[in-house]
């Protein structure tokens, strides 16, 4: 069968080394006879490997001990939800929400149930280009509980490598699509989350690293989604999904042996670099976002002849590149190249690119 790489946007590809071992040890877990998703997860096999796991997790991110690392359900989405029902009580200032794009606007419009957030859009034209401001120009509230933000705009492949630094202030990042993408400076956040079907693993769970002082009893939060009383359970207030738990360690694992994350942002540099450089050098695709501003995880263009989108897809397809469609909303075509995407599938998508271009243009 012809190599298949898949630009999927999540739920994305895992690496070749992670399906292997999954594939390995699915009957037969820790030579324990069943697989890991029959276990409890109270046994002592899966406690040692969760403990295991956010050692590697921690190691990899380089967190500092006075935060907490919780693996939670519910997806971003539920974050969006928790995040203003664990840090609001009456007396907060509402949150300032930083607007990038869909899902930083998503993360509003959710956070609107329960206050009344401070819109802040950073979206810029910057010669005839889609940019984002610089952070110093960010119009920040002199009050607010905190501030939402989204680094990489999944849909939009619009990204933010400035860190924010505003002095005294709650930052919380939606890290979904960059998290282990590249090197982040945690002390820099009150709380940063992910879901996992990008590039922590598969769906199901989603990664929470949240400062302690944050940390407090709020009735009002669902017992679900608070930060305390999963933080208490050790992440197992109610059954984890185990499964999605048990891949995360082993991506986490897979990076720890090719080198951590400064090696793999070296990769994704690279890899976006190639794909960029055949975008520019091109009569037929554009990516009209500032170069500052280009996401390195989610790459998306457009085809100056819409004429040809339906060939390019079928042409890319029949080629073993799957998963380029755009997002319905923003149309187009879109590459995602998390951590799995290795550099032999960016060069066989920019090489297709230009026998295409060559061939109809
Ligand atoms: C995928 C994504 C989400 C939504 O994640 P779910 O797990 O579907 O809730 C939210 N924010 C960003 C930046 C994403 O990429």
């Amino acid at each position: 069968m012809e190599k298949i790489y898949n630009f999927s946007a999540g739920p994305a590809m895992l690496p070749i080394p992670v399906m292997n071992r999954i594939k390995q040890d699915l009957c037969n877990w820790k030579g324990l006879g069943t697989s890991v998703m029959e276990i409890s997860h109270r046994s002592e096999y899966f406690l040692r490997f969760v403990r295991e796991t956010e050692e590697d997790l921690r190691e990899l991110l380089e967190i500092p001990s006075n935060y907490k690392v919780l693996f939670c359900q519910g997806g971003a989405r539920g974050q969006f939800s928790a995040i203003p029902v664990n840090l609001l009580n009456q007396s907060s200032c509402n949150p300032d929400y930083i607007e990038s794009g869909y899902w930083s606007q998503a993360a509003r419009i959710e956070a609107e149930k329960y206050c009344t957030p401070n819109v802040i859009n950073i979206r810029k034209k910057f010669n005839k280009t889609n940019a984002i401001l610089s952070i110093y120009d960010w119009k920040i509230s002199s009050q607010s509980a905190y501030i939402h933000y989204c680094p990489n705009e999944t849909i939009d492949g619009i990204a933010i490598y400035e860190e924010p630094s505003f002095d005294d202030k709650i930052i919380i990042g939606d890290f979904s699509s960059m998290i282990l993408s590249r090197i982040i400076n945690i002390k820099k956040y009150g709380l940063i989350y992910a879901s996992a079907q990008k590039n922590i693993g598969i769906a199901g769970i989603t990664l929470v690293i949240i400062r302690d002082d944050l940390l407090k009893n709020n009735n009002i939060a669902p017992s679900i989604l608070n930060y305390q009383i999963l933080s208490n359970n050790n992440s197992m207030f109610n059954t984890p999904p185990t499964f999605s738990w048990y891949i995360s360690g082993l991506i986490f694992k897979w990076l720890k042996n090719i080198g951590g994350i400064k090696k793999i942002q070296e990769i994704n540099n690279n890899k976006a670099d190639l794909l960029y450089k055949t975008i520019d050098n091109s009569n037929l695709y554009i990516n009209n976002i500032n170069n500052i501003n280009r996401s390195n995880t989610n790459v998306t263009f457009q085809l100056l002849n819409n004429n040809l989108n339906n060939l390019f897809l079928k042409e890319s397809y029949d080629n073993g590149l799957h998963a380029l469609k755009g997002h319905c909303i923003v149309g187009g075509f879109r590459a995602s190249i998390y951590n799995a995407m290795p550099i032999e599938g960016v060069e066989k998508l920019a090489k297709f690119m230009i026998d295409f271009e060559d061939k109809y243009v």
